[in-house]
């Protein structure tokens, strides 16, 4: 089913219960049906509390992390690939336990920039470390989507191809691909070619501009976004995703390089994406008809 998600850090990037709530009520507020929480501490918060107000306003919900460098599956170090387990397990449950389905965000290796080229052994190492953690979260009813990040933000996949690629090395059909404008306006020679190139695999999308803020309002091409996602017949979750200086989190700000200040009010920008989505692929589905009518003399 085709659900318009927005990212939590829109809203705020606090773990604690009432910002939590808030950031749901926000959610449904501006006339979105998926919740996708990044970094979530479950530690902090009352994990079956917030299931139940996510099924009580019918909303979905997605996880989404970035591996840290001392937990890069990819890694060499025994000690930091375990690590890179452990929080992918743990990640596993949550995503589970509050009803959810989906992890998106850097599975495959460390999210930040890299200094060294990628080799074939970490590449081999990661893919063989997910097809076992595709496993645990099949049990758990959950799939893994990988998103492919500009060069800056992983040295490992770049680009959708090289996605492809990777889950095929898995021979996992529990990992998909989690595709972010964003990232694919840097890296793909064209962004609506590699969308029907990877068709099959996607399984999770990030709706997001070439600076983060407003869409519309930069140099993404967005019409061949939807032209290729309608093309497809992709029907899955596209969240929204936006970043400013305005909502900091340490981790994260810093790691996406989050230094101006896009937006605000979060509430309108929320507004605008979600008005943007739905025209977005209103237009193109009114383009894919009026191409295949045929109107005989
Ligand atoms: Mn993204």
């Amino acid at each position: 089913m085709a659900r318009t998600g927005i990212h939590s850090f829109v809203w705020s990037a606090s773990s604690a219960q009432a910002d939590l709530e808030r950031t749901l009520a926000n959610t449904k507020e501006a006339g979105f049906d998926l919740i996708e929480f990044s970094y979530l501490d479950p530690a902090n918060v009352d994990i079956d509390r917030l299931a139940k107000r996510i099924a009580d306003m019918e909303l979905g919900v997605a996880i989404s992390i970035g591996l840290p460098a001392e937990g890069d599956i990819s890694s060499s170090d025994k000690a930091i690939a375990n690590r890179g387990i452990d929080i992918l397990n743990r990640t596993i449950a949550l995503t589970r336990d509050l009803g959810g389905r989906k992890i998106g965000g850097i599975l495959s290796a460390g999210h930040g920039l890299q200094t060294e080229a990628p080799s074939r052994d970490q590449w081999n190492r990661s893919a063989a470390t997910l097809a076992e953690v595709a496993e645990t979260a099949k049990a758990a009813g959950v799939t893994l989507n990988l998103e492919i990040v500009n060069r800056f933000e992983s040295n490992l996949l770049n680009t959708a191809a090289q996605g492809l690629a990777f889950i095929a090395d898995t021979g996992s059909d529990n990992i998909f691909l989690h595709l972010d404008t964003f990232h694919m306006n840097i890296e793909e020679a064209d962004v609506g070619l590699a969308i029907r190139h990877a068709a099959n695999k996607i399984g999770y999308v990030h709706i997001g501009e070439s600076h983060r803020g407003y869409l519309g309002t930069g140099s993404i091409d967005f019409a061949a976004v939807f032209d290729a996602l309608t093309a497809i017949g992709y029907a899955d979750d596209l969240t929204f995703e936006s970043f400013s200086s305005e909502i900091v989190d340490e981790n994260l700000s810093r790691k996406t390089a989050i230094w101006r200040n896009l937006w605000t009010d979060n509430m309108d920008l929320a507004r605008h994406a979600r008005r943007f989505i739905a025209l977005g692929l209103e237009t193109a589905r009114r383009k894919a008809e009026l191409v295949a009518a045929v109107q005989k003399p």
